[in-house]
């Protein structure tokens, strides 16, 4: 079998996460299987539509490694991607199905719908169609059509049978036709719902397995009916459970925090979140945490998805973001900073491209081991881009770090001075600086924090920062001779 998957979104706002999570899926099942993953947009009902939610979603797909086998507007353009531009192929298939006796027009005004589910309600019963039309004569229908009453088409469920729904995470899903309603399939405006463009579309796409969120499973049934009405295959199912937002609530569009781009923003990388991401449901069955795109792909199983809901934890996610940041070479993360850098604060970059590649490259290197992510670069960074500043008095005399008075700290300052002041060269690592430092402060009779305490501040003058012999191997021995001459003049 050629495995197809599809997403299949509708355009009605950003890519979010739990969107990500259903396209992560779909993609890892579809490669896994050497078939192809499609993205098709349900735009039927035009009153949600959301401008721009398209060129978003296909952006942020691409951006995350997720790109589909086809997609709107294409090169190759195989068929209309866009339901809206299908609309003629659904009134084929509405005609067929009313021709065959599987479906039937419903001339019911919308009041009369509305008079017949509130008082469903006051009585508690469930709301569904009551079926008065399904039962007109030929001549009712024709004269009705013959007097242009708007009309919708229904779903004609058949009586008292069972449908059953195969579905890999959740096994077997029965329901008797009873409990099913007969589903407007084409509405008065002639536009086809949901409900059949995507069973349509599904069977003309060739897709094989339906993998969606589990808000779909109650219109599972109603969906075999459709195939089966089609006399078509039935592809093969699989709902994931929910995601829940970590203080338990349902994830809501209201928050921005559920939008993928929103951590695009916060330079997230693509390795954390689709490694975090495609824990959130599926277990490896093992304790391994990382995994790459690839053994994702060798290693993802459908029936291996959890079948309760998922809590979403952005300190989980900061995990696997520190993880990578530490692991991943040095170069391809630098990169990767500078594009997010030139997409999300461009002043910031040009301000980075003013100095030397090689003296960024340090920097990010000493930094990327204590940052969580890459938005965090920059406020650490404030004493490695900007114009060398005082560190105040009381962050240099500092009780904890034994440096009781200004004497001590001076005597500090001038001792790391004329260690640097001996060097010709720059340091060509810090263990370098290290061994002189060592030395020189043991034979000066003093403690290593005297000196490197009031080192530190001179080249950093913020309360956290990288220590003093990092400092010196990052802005260069010369820098770091001009940041402490500074100090010393400003305390003395
Ligand atoms: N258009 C539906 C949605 O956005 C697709 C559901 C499905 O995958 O069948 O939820």
């Amino acid at each position: 079998m050629n495995v197809v998957t599809r997403f299949a979104p509708s355009p009605t706002w950003y890519l979010h996460i739990w969107s990500l999570r259903t396209v992560l899926y779909n993609y890892l099942f579809a490669k896994k299987n050497n078939g192809k993953f499609l993205l098709r947009i349900e735009d039927t009902d035009r009153t949600r539509l959301v401008e721009g939610s398209v060129d978003n979603m296909l952006a942020v797909l691409a951006s995350v490694w997720l790109i589909p086998d086809e997609w709107p507007n294409n090169p190759w353009d195989k068929w209309p991607y866009y339901q809206s531009e299908r609309l003629d192929i659904y009134k084929k298939y509405i005609d067929q199905l009313i021709k065959d006796d599987k479906a039937y027009y419903c001339f019911c005004s919308s009041e009369r719908l509305d008079e017949l589910r509130t008082e469903q309600k006051e009585l508690g019963l469930p709301t569904k169609y009551d079926k008065k039309c399904r039962y007109l004569s030929e001549e009712e229908i024709k004269e009705k059509l013959n007097s242009w009453i708007p009309y919708t088409v229904r779903l004609k469920v058949p009586e008292n049978k069972e449908v059953i729904v195969e579905d890999l995470i959740k096994w077997k899903i029965k329901v008797n036709t009873k409990d099913i309603d007969e589903q407007v399939l084409l509405k008065s405006d002639g536009f086809p719902t949901y409900h059949l463009a995507n069973i349509v579309d599904d069977h003309l796409m060739w897709v094989t397995h339906v993998i969606r969120w589990d808000e779909w499973t109650p219109s599972a049934p109603k969906h075999v009916l459709l195939y089966q009405a089609f006399w078509w295959e039935v592809p093969t199912f699989a709902h994931i459970p929910l995601l829940l937002w970590n203080d338990k609530k349902k994830l809501s569009k209201r928050t921005w925090d559920v939008a993928v781009e929103n951590y695009l923003e916060k330079w997230y990388l693509t390795e954390s979140l689709i490694n975090y991401i495609s824990l959130l449901w599926w277990n490896p069955k093992t304790t391994e945490e990382f995994f790459t795109m690839n053994e994702l792909i060798e290693r993802f199983e459908l029936t291996n998805v959890h079948k309760a809901w998922a809590v979403f934890d952005v300190d989980r996610l900061d995990f696997f973001n520190s993880h990578y940041l530490k692991t991943l070479d040095l170069n391809y993360l630098f990169d990767k900073l500078k594009t997010y850098l030139s997409r999300y604060d461009k002043e910031f970059y040009d301000k980075i491209l003013k100095f030397d590649d090689s003296y960024n490259l340090k920097i990010f290197d000493e930094l990327k081991t204590r940052i969580k992510h890459f938005s965090e670069f920059k406020s650490y960074t404030n004493f490695f881009y900007n114009e060398s500043n005082i560190a105040p008095t009381d962050l240099i005399v500092n009780q904890k770090m034994k440096i009781d008075s200004i004497d001590t700290a001076t005597n500090g300052l001038k001792l790391a001075l004329s260690i640097l002041e001996d060097k010709i060269t720059d340091y060509s690592s810090i263990d370098d600086i290290k061994v002189d430092f060592v030395e020189k402060i043991k034979e000066a009779e003093m403690k290593n924090w005297q000196v490197l305490w009031p080192v530190r501040c001179a080249l950093s003058w913020e309360q956290f920062s990288p220590w003093a012999l990092e400092l010196i191997y990052i802005l260069w021995v010369k820098e770091s001779i001009n940041r402490i001459n500074k100090t010393l003049e400003s305390i003395s």
